[in-house]
């Protein structure tokens, strides 16, 4: 099976966005820079920064201009903005952020909850934002969320999830991200999906989202990986969630799927042993034990071990 695994894949590092946003108490501008610096320190060249969506909603998210406003840009590095409409596009643009990617909810009844909008309306918003960010010279990308099962509609038709991406494809993203939001989806799920998004949208770069909610988070980036995936997102320590989904719980821990690539002979250009030590100081920032296992179990050191 390893020959048909890539070289090298591009890691996504989510937690200081996608991973802060589920944590109950506010974490400091300044923690959250220390986070996103460490992590860049650390090889991460990827970074979900922000989200630009209304405080009172998340107020986790309420300084995002200031994060942004702290962060020195760093040759090769992209600084990405989380937006859900227009408004939320300009504030990111106005904050300088690099890349910026929208959310599309596969299911009409998740998309109304957590953007107030039909999932065809979020479609069309997204065409929009998606034309202001060429037009401003940042890079756009779009996520299909809860694309392995919705907390309110159940199962999601994987033709539904092909539909979608060919509908946002239109508007010339630079890479589509399918997303399992409550972690529900299993790996023979993840090789139908990227299957049948290739059908369709042969050459559209795919990137892929999983949540551990139920443990089948590793196995899900394996399965992506060797269906022929570039791209995954993840989180230092495995914090994270969705403050919408019930009982969603953290992204793949970083440290963890690096651990698993890099023992493949994956290369992701990230230092693990720095991962794991900020995976080690974000837990105690958090105060409580965060899911990744790289950080309790530490590296595996074969010279060491055969000492
Ligand atoms: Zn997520």
């Amino acid at each position: 099976m390893s020959e048909r695994l890539p070289k090298s894949v591009e890691i996504v590092e989510v937690g200081p966005r996608d991973g802060l946003q589920n944590e109950p108490t506010v974490v400091g501008t300044a923690t959250k820079l220390k986070f996103i610096n460490d992590a860049l320190d650390a090889g991460i060249r990827r970074i979900e920064v922000a989200s630009f969506v209304n405080p009172k909603r998340v107020p986790q998210m309420a300084d995002a201009e200031d994060v942004l406003r702290a962060l020195l840009p760093r040759e090769g590095v992209q600084f990405v903005g989380l937006v859900l409409n227009r408004k939320g596009f300009e504030r990111a643009r106005a904050a300088g952020c690099t890349e910026i990617g929208m959310a599309v909810v596969a299911s009409d009844t998740f998309n109304q909850r957590n953007q107030g909008a039909t999932t065809a309306e979020s479609i069309t918003a997204w065409s929009g934002i998606a034309r202001a960010a060429h037009a401003a010279g940042i890079r756009a990308q779009i996520t299909v969320s809860a694309a392995f099962g919705c907390p309110f509609e159940g199962d999601v038709p994987v033709a539904r999830v092909v539909e979608i991406a060919e509908r946002v494809a239109d508007a010339g993203p630079f890479e589509i991200a399918i997303a399992d939001t409550i972690g529900v989806g299993v790996p023979s799920q993840v090789s139908e999906i990227v299957g049948r998004v290739r059908e369709r949208l042969p050459s559209m770069p795919l990137r892929f989202h999983f949540h551990n909610t139920r443990n089948t988070g590793l196995a899900n980036a394996y399965a992506a990986v060797e269906a022929g995936v570039r791209v995954l997102d993840a989180s230092i320590g495995g914090i994270g969630g969705c403050p919408f989904a019930p009982a969603a719980t953290g992204n793949i821990p970083t440290e963890d799927l690096v651990f698993m690539l890099n023992r493949m002979g994956v290369a992701t250009g990230i230092d693990l042993e720095a991962l794991i030590r900020t995976g080690r100081w974000l837990q105690d920032q958090l105060g409580r034990t965060i899911p990744g296992m790289l950080i309790k179990a530490g590296n595996f050191h074969p010279r060491a071990a055969n000492a």
